[in-house]
């Protein structure tokens, strides 16, 4: 039993933010089991062994509702030659350049600096969407390895395309299937699946079937959506449909079926995800930085479609990305009083509903009953700070960085800024070593 207390707390439960002005959480295994004032705890769990918040802010560990191990081990990276004009070559020259060389090795070595650097941002929850076309069998256990024994929460799928040919898409959907079979015969609320699919632009009818046959209606899908224009454009030259129709009429859509971006989508698409309760998460910085549109948030919401926020592993920070969220949607609209409580509620509310569409224990709330998954940010504010005026203060002060304790689960995983299972320092060597030689294959030259 743990006692973690003597901060601001933010327990995001009810209406409000749930603020104590000094107070804390009691858990017990991997849950909560208490949440009060620092006195009443200490006088009712005098057996807890207690964690000092120093006067931090102690809240809800942040959910990243999609982002990619596989892009890891590129962060300084520059390719030979490629110097993408288009969304489309981003992909080709960058990502799947990328995934083409990640082995099984390398893509250990992605979910070891993703996972290392989310849990440093007070990220405790992850859905992971993976590629590795050089490696494909196996890939989703290996990354599964290390969030398990790193200690984060996390929902994986394996994006499946045509891109390289037929074999390595009856791989994909296979490596999507043989997963979910493990997650059915190994029940764990720390580990979930989806079945990934890349985009429609890669993804073939005949493939469309494979997939829902091989998940035969047991998990959600975790599929790019409308990212860019070209997306939409293969639909409707090849299909005759736009993509939102087109996956409703392979079944895809439904209450656990996330879609990634969704930029391009129409009002009648939008009326279709709503009709079927599929989810949404938009990647702010992502979506900026391949030019590829702002995701019309404000409609969604105002539809009532439950929207999320992931990073697409642009950034780990999900805070970053709460501020990139405002001021993208502020300057699309032209108006500097939009989108404040949309963007909020995107990464304090609904990342933590749609994560309850996969897991079961109450996620991104401080309660009895749910998820120890708890962070304390080191982050001592100078103007007022209360239950009216919380968000201001995670939109403008408060960044990732500032996480100092970890809790996953009922487990500290890191205290004070350090990792409490993990030696950093022999796994970045590691994870550098495969960085090296990854880098080197991608540019035919030693780093
Ligand atoms: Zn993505």
């Amino acid at each position: 039993m743990i006692l973690l207390a003597n901060g601001k707390l933010i327990t995001r439960d009810g209406a409000g933010t749930g603020f104590y002005p000094d107070g804390g959480v009691v858990t017990d295994g991997g849950k909560i089991v208490a949440v009060g004032t620092t006195a009443e705890l200490k006088a009712q769990y005098p057996q807890a062994e207690f964690v000092d918040a120093k006067g931090g802010v102690i809240m809800p560990g942040l959910i990243n509702a999609h982002t990619h191990i596989y892009s890891a081990l590129a962060r300084g990276l520059s390719i030979a030659g490629n110097n993408p004009t288009n969304f489309f070559e981003v992909l080709d020259g960058t990502w799947w350049a990328i995934d083409r060389h990640l082995d099984m090795e390398a893509t250990k070595a992605s979910a070891q600096a993703l996972v290392i650097d989310s849990i440093k941002q007070g990220v405790t929850t992850i859905f992971d969407h993976h590629a590795s076309f050089c490696e494909i069998p196996g890939s989703l256990m290996k990354i599964a390895e290390v969030t398990q024994e790193y200690g984060m929460r996390a929902c994986l799928c394996y994006e499946v395309s045509d891109r390289d040919g037929d074999e390595k898409s009856i791989q994909s959907v296979q490596e999507n299937k043989d997963f979910i079979d493990y997650c059915e015969k190994n029940p764990s609320d720390m580990l979930k699946a989806l079945f990934g699919g890349h985009a429609l632009f890669t993804i073939s009818d005949k493939t469309f079937d494979r997939m829902v046959a091989a998940n035969n209606g047991r998990v959600g899908f975790h599929i790019h959506v409308s990212e860019g224009m070209n997306d939409v454009y293969d639909s409707l030259q090849n299909y005759g449909r736009r993509p939102v129709q087109r996956l409703q009429d392979h079944d895809i859509l439904g209450s656990k079926t996330l879609l990634g971006h969704c930029i391009h989508v129409n009002t009648a698409e939008m009326d279709i995800i709503k009709a079927t309760d599929t989810m949404c998460v938009n990647n702010p910085e992502s979506n900026m930085g391949n030019a590829v549109g702002i995701s019309p948030i404000l409609q969604l919401c105002q539809k009532g479609i439950l929207v999320g926020m992931g990073t697409d592993a642009y950034t780990n920070d999900m805070l970053e990305s709460l501020k990139v969220a405002l001021c993208s949607q502020r300057h699309n609209a032209c108006a500097p009083n939009v989108a404040w409580c949309e963007v909020t509620d995107m990464l304090f509310r609904n990342n933590a509903k749609i994560a309850n569409r996969s897991f079961e224990t109450p996620l991104g709330v401080l309660k009895p009953g749910a998820a120890a998954d708890v962070i304390v940010m080191d982050y001592k504010p100078y103007t007022p700070f209360s239950d009216e005026n919380i968000d201001g203060h995670m939109l403008f002060g408060m960044t990732g960085r500032q996480c100092q304790t970890t809790m996953i689960n009922g487990k500290i995983v890191m205290k004070d800024r350090v990792l409490t299972q993990i030696d950093e320092e022999a796994v970045n060597a590691h994870v550098l070593e495969s960085s090296k030689r990854l880098w080197g294959q991608l540019n035919h030259r030693e780093y």
